[in-house]
């Protein structure tokens, strides 16, 4: 084996959202940067996690839209054959979407000057990292040395991932739809697969430890979804603990509330219990970095515990998000380039895209009350909003919640619809310090979801026009 090496500035290990980024922003400042990635550039995100997730959400909507115009059902007047999908030719339109980003990643990685590694790479101290790719080792020594490795899928001891057992990872390249696929969590990603496979024909049941779905988002937005589940027929399992596998592998042993067990058949049993910082396999624990948990603790400008050593992204914990990931990144760069930089963002949003969708951005009013924020609060329904009833998605709302001295908005709330697209509204609002009386005095198309923001912040002033 050949052992080479080079000498960099920039030392970027991972080339998810956070350290690609972080690359491309370096590589506009003119910092001399390597990347080292040990898969393909773009990270869970690119790959295995947001944008794949959103396009099986896309193709699995399509299908079962069709789905409900076979016959003569549909109260749109549409009459259509029942419909049929080849899987693998979704999973290959899929594949092509994410063959495309990463491409791109590579491609701008390239453009700003910036060198990207491939291959696994190993910590040796806090200036020196060996790179195995595969023809030798490279060793690389840095000046800065920025970590964004990522976190990965948490496994059940007791149930460890491999033949039937799935994560969101093997839930996103299908062979087949199973018949009956147990989710075990009802967080987004649970959500967000169980929904899609349910739609895409499955039968599937979930099960959750927590007494309702989406045990992390306020109970208001999340009884819509809870509600549209059960309208897809989506079996839940609340209070309940899966114990492990049936005896025949062919489903899973659960406990309900009440203590009484029974096993729940299944061919396919995807786990998403939550995701964890990835910190093992490649000499992290040889820096010995104060850690925050399982996370690597960094400070309001990413810095560890050691002198030039960064962290971003999952690796430092949640929010596990690929936009704070990113926010992330092009500040370590440009501190590093010199910037006086901090990262204080007055908010970051949080979407599921689940059936409706939810958005959390800032402060809830049970987060407000825990502050000890004297709010005012309003929310302005769906059922109220022209475009909503065009688009068949009355279910839901638009919540604001603002100081009640000032009317300062310090957070927004939605559940329906296509809101995932009102998350960009709403974090502007608050990241520019808006008033009720800004958004209420600002005038929104028609017929959008949008003017249910304005009636929300117009409600919340006590004369909303619509209600
Ligand atoms: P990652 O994207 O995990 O990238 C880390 C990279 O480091 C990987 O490519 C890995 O191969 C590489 N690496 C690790 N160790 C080494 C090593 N030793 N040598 C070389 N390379 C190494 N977030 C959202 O904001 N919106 C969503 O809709 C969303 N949906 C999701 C859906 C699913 C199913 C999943 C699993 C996640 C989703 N996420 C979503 C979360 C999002 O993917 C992560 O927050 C984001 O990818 C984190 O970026 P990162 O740069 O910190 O790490």
């Amino acid at each position: 084996m050949t052992t080479t090496s080079e000498t960099t500035t920039l030392l970027i290990i991972g080339g998810g959202p956070g350290g690609y980024v972080a690359a491309i922003r370096a590589g506009q400042v003119g910092i001399p940067t390597v990347l080292v990635e040990g898969a393909r550039p773009g990270g869970t995100c690119l790959n295995i996690g947001c944008i794949p997730s959103k396009a099986l959400i896309h193709a699995a909507d399509e299908f079962h839209a069709a789905r409900s115009h076979a016959g003569d059902a549909s109260p749109l007047g549409i009459r259509a054959g029942e419909p049929t999908i080849d899987i693998g030719r979704t999973v290959q339109w899929k594949d092509g979407i994410v063959g495309k980003l990463t491409g791109g990643v590579a491609t701008l990685l390239k453009k700003n000057g910036a060198k990207l590694v491939h291959g696994h790479a190993r910590i040796v101290d806090g200036k020196t990292v060996d790179v195995d790719t595969g023809d030798g080792v490279l060793r690389i020594r840095c000046e800065h040395l920025l970590l964004a490795t990522g976190s990965r899928a948490v496994e059940l001891p007791f149930m460890p991932f491999g033949g039937n057992v799935i994560s969101s990872t093997e839930a996103l390249s299908p062979d087949g739809i199973p018949q009956h696929l147990v989710v075990v969590g009802a967080g987004y990603i649970g959500l967000e697969l169980g929904t899609a496979y349910r739609k895409l024909g499955a039968r599937v049941s979930i099960v959750e430890a927590a007494g309702r779905v989406l045990p992390a988002y306020d109970e208001e937005l999340a009884r819509p979804v809870a509600a549209s589940l059960k309208r897809l027929g989506v079996d839940i399992h609340l209070e309940a603990s899966v114990l492990g596998l049936a005896e025949d592998g062919r489903g899973v042993r659960l406990r309900d509330g009440g203590g009484k067990e029974a096993v729940l058949e299944a061919d396919r049993v995807l786990v998403a219990v939550g995701r964890r910082p990835h910190t093992e396999g490649y000499g992290l624990e040889s820096l010995l970095l104060d850690m925050n948990g399982r996370a690597v603790r960094i400070d309001n400008q990413c810095r560890t515990s050691m002198r030039n050593v960064w962290a971003i992204g999952d690796l430092t914990g949640e929010p596990m998000l690929a936009h704070r990931a990113m926010a992330q990144g092009e500040m370590v760069a440009e501190i590093i380039a010199g910037k006086r930089r901090h990262f204080a963002p007055a908010a970051i949003p949080a979407v599921c895209f689940t059936d409706p969708e939810v958005v959390v951005v800032g402060h809830t009013p049970a987060d407000a009350a825990r502050l000890g924020l004297d709010v005012v609060t309003a929310s302005f329904p769906f059922a109220a909003n022209g475009r909503a009833m065009t688009i068949e998605g009355t279910d839901g709302f638009v919540r604001v919640v603002a100081r009640e001295d000032n009317h300062v908005v310090v957070g927004w709330q939605a559940v329906g619809k296509g809101v995932s697209e009102l998350s960009t509204a709403f974090v502007q609002s608050i990241e520019m310090g808006a008033q009720l009386e800004d958004i209420g005095g600002t005038i929104h198309a028609h017929p959008t979801l949008g003017e249910a923001v304005q009636e929300a912040a117009l409600k919340a002033l006590g004369h909303a026009l619509h209600i």
